[in-house]
């Protein structure tokens, strides 16, 4: 059976990629979440609390024998370099897909509006990622320890929802869902299980003009 492994932040985006994967496929899942304790901000406190209580959600509302096929991980990295997070994460997906005991492909959660951002601002796919990813899981040294598997089939990244706007994505997943995810950078804490969204970030605004 293949397995999916899903770069899973909390957001909406990869929330609903779970989701998708869940209902839609009979893929085994992976949801990873990669904890980004970076200095910048502490948005990682703010994910890590939507996911746990995500995770509470499928428990309650997905089939028992649906969940067995589920599993969730999480990693953290802790940096003072300011690096791209999507490069970590890419990295992270591919050391998970290397030790999978399942012949596997990642998911990362780009949507068409990110497609559409990066090629007007940028001028290029925003899956440059994906490099990160194929050099990773061809040089599996990178891997500690022994649990290296030699997949028949190379693992790849697939970005399921780059045909979606975000738009849709927030149409698509159900209303209770959509009001555990967090897609706030610079979340204000109140406490450990209260968070305020900045309402300035590019993802507060995105999400603003998305929602209006
Ligand atoms: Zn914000």
């Amino acid at each position: 059976m293949k397995k999916a492994i899903l770069g899973w932040s909390g957001g909406i985006d990869s929330t609903y990629n779970l989701w998708y994967l869940i209902n839609e496929t009979d893929y085994l899942i992976q949801a990873h979440h990669v904890l980004l304790a970076l200095n910048k901000n502490q948005r990682w406190r703010a994910e890590l609390y939507a996911c746990e209580r995500i995770k509470e959600y499928i428990k309650n509302n997905v089939s028992a024998k649906r969940q067995k096929d589920i599993t969730f991980t999480h990693s953290k990295y802790v940096s003072h370099c300011t690096t791209v997070d999507q490069d970590i994460v890419m990295f992270t997906l591919a050391q998970m897909a290397l030790v999978s005991d399942h012949d596997c492909f990642a998911v990362y959660s780009i949507t068409k509006d990110d497609v559409e951002r990066a090629m007007t601002e940028r001028g290029y796919y925003p899956w440059v990622g994906s490099k990160i990813f194929k050099i990773a899981t061809r040089n599996g040294d990178f891997v500690w320890g022994n649990r290296f598997k030699k997949h028949e089939i190379e693992p790849q990244v697939r970005f399921m929802i780059k045909h979606l706007y975000k738009k849709e994505v927030i149409k698509l997943l159900p209303k209770e869902l959509l009001d555990l995810t967090w897609s706030c950078r610079e979340p204000i804490i109140k406490s450990e299980e209260e968070f305020v969204e900045c309402g300035k970030c590019r993802a507060c605004i995105e999400k603003q003009e998305v929602i209006k």
